[in-house]
C-alpha cells in the first residue's frame, strides 16, 4: 500500500471508531435515560408518606426493590416504637413496666436520652406523663391543676427508667416514654439508607412532611421543600436541598383544645405546660433524627435555643402571631432558601 492509501485507510478507521463511540454513547444514554419513581405507602404512623428515587431506566427493578425495603423498615420501626400500637415495645414498657428492647428500639431510646442532655431538657421523651395529663384534660375540657402537673412532672425523668443491653424497665409506676418527637426522623434515616445501599442515584423519604434526601454528584439540581405557613394556607418558604434532612414542628396541625383555647401538643418538660412561644420551627440537619429532635426542642425554647444548637444544624424559628410574626434564622439556614420568605 502506498502512503496515500495508508492515510485514506487511517481516516476511515478513525471515522468508524468515532461513529461507533457515538452510537454506543446514544444507545448507552438511551438505556440510561433518567426517571423519577415515587410511591405513597398508606397507613404510616398515622400520617402521609412519600418515597422517591431518581434512577436510570435500566435500574428500575433494583430501585423498586430498594423502595419496598424502605417502606418495610418504616413499618418495622413503627411496630416497635409506636405508642399508638398496643403491642409495640414502647407500649409494653409503658403498660406492664418492662419490655425487651430490640437493637433499633434501644438505639432510639439512647438517642432520645442523649437529646435530653444536649437540648438542656427541652427535648425529653420521658415527659409522656405530662402529655397524657394534657390529653386527659382535653377530654375533660379543663386545664390540669398545678398539683396534677407537679405530680406528672415527678415521674417525667430518665431516673424513672433502667435500660440494660436487651431490656428496659420502669422504676416509677406512673413513668412512661413517648418517642413521638424522634422516631419518625429515625425511621426516615433508616429508610433512606435502603436506597443509598442499592447505589440509587438520588432518593427522598418523607413522613408527614418531615424528610431526608440525597443526590449523587452525577445528578444535578436540588430537592424542593416547601415550609407550611403556620398562620394560613400555602407555604411561607421554599428550600432547595441536595443532601440532608428537614423537619418542621408546629402547633397548627396537632394541638389540645380546652375550653375553646388551643394548647400545643409539644410540652415544655421544664414547666409541665404546653410550649407556646413558637407556632413553627424548621430544622435542617444531616440526619432526620436530629432534625426531628431539634424541631421539637426549639419549639420549647424559641430562638434562645440557637445558643446551644450545633453549627452543622440550621433552623428557622417563627415567633409571635399572625398579626405580628417574627422570623429568626441561623446564618446557614438562608443558604437553603430558594426564594425570600413570603412574610406578607
Ligand atoms: P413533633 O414536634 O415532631 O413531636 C411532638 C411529639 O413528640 C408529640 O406528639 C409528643 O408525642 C412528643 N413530645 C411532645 N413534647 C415533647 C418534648 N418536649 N420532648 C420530646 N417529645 C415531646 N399519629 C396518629 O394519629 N396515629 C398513629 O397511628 C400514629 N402512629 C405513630 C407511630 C410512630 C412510631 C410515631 C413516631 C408517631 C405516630 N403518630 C401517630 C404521631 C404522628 O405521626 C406524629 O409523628 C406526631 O404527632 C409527632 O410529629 P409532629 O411532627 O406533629 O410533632
Ligand atoms: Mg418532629
Amino acid at each position: 500500500m502506498n502512503r496515500k492509501q495508508l492515510i485514506v485507510l487511517g481516516v476511515c478507521v478513525a471515522l468508524c471508531l468515532l461513529v461507533g463511540i457515538g452510537l454506543w454513547q446514544t444507545s448507552h444514554d438511551l438505556r440510561y435515560t433518567r426517571i423519577n419513581l415515587v410511591t405513597h405507602p398508606k397507613g404510616i404512623m398515622g400520617t402521609t408518606c412519600t418515597i422517591a428515587a431518581i434512577v436510570d431506566s435500566a435500574e428500575r427493578d433494583k430501585a423498586e426493590k430498594a423502595m419496598k425495603n424502605a417502606e418495610d423498615i418504616i413499618r418495622y420501626l413503627e411496630f416497635k416504637l409506636s405508642t399508638w400500637l398496643e403491642n409495640s415495645e414502647i407500649s409494653r414498657l409503658n403498660h406492664s413496666g418492662k419490655s425487651r428492647l430490640s437493637n433499633s428500639t434501644r438505639n432510639v431510646v439512647n438517642m432520645a436520652k442523649e437529646a435530653a442532655v444536649y437540648t438542656h431538657g427541652a427535648f425529653d421523651a420521658t415527659c409522656s406523663p405530662l402529655i397524657r395529663l394534657w390529653r386527659e384534660a382535653e377530654e375533660e375540657n379543663r386545664v390540669p391543676s398545678p398539683r396534677q402537673i407537679a405530680h406528672a412532672r415527678e415521674a417525667s425523668n430518665w431516673e424513672s427508667f433502667t435500660i440494660t443491653k436487651t431490656a428496659m424497665q420502669k422504676n416509677h409506676s406512673t413513668a412512661s416514654l413517648d418517642l413521638g418527637g424522634i422516631a419518625k426522623g429515625f425511621a426516615i434515616d433508616k429508610a433512606l439508607n435502603m436506597l443509598r445501599q442499592e447505589k440509587i442515584h438520588g432518593g427522598l423519604v418523607d413522613i408527614g412532611g418531615d424528610l431526608a434526601c440525597y443526590r449523587k454528584e452525577n445528578i444535578e439540581g436540588t430537592w424542593a421543600v416547601g415550609i407550611q405557613d403556620p398562620f394560613g394556607k400555602g407555604t411561607i418558604a421554599s428550600l432547595g436541598l441536595r443532601n440532608g434532612a428537614v423537619c418542621t414542628s408546629g402547633n397548627y396541625e396537632r394541638f389540645f383544645t380546652i375550653q375553646g383555647k388551643r394548647y400545643s401538643h409539644i410540652i415544655d418538660p421544664r414547666t409541665g405546660y404546653p410550649a407556646e412561644i413558637t407556632p413553627s420551627v424548621t430544622v435542617i440537619a444531616p440526619l432526620a433524627a436530629h432534625a426531628d429532635v431539634w424541631a421539637t426542642a426549639l419549639s420549647v425554647t424559641g430562638k434562645d435555643g440557637f445558643d446551644f444548637l450545633p453549627k452543622t444544624i440550621h433552623s428557622m424559628v417563627i415567633e409571635g402571631t399572625k398579626e405580628k410574626p417574627s422570623f429568626h434564622q441561623t446564618p446557614g439556614f438562608r443558604d437553603y432558601l430558594v426564594k425570600p420568605l413570603n412574610t406578607k
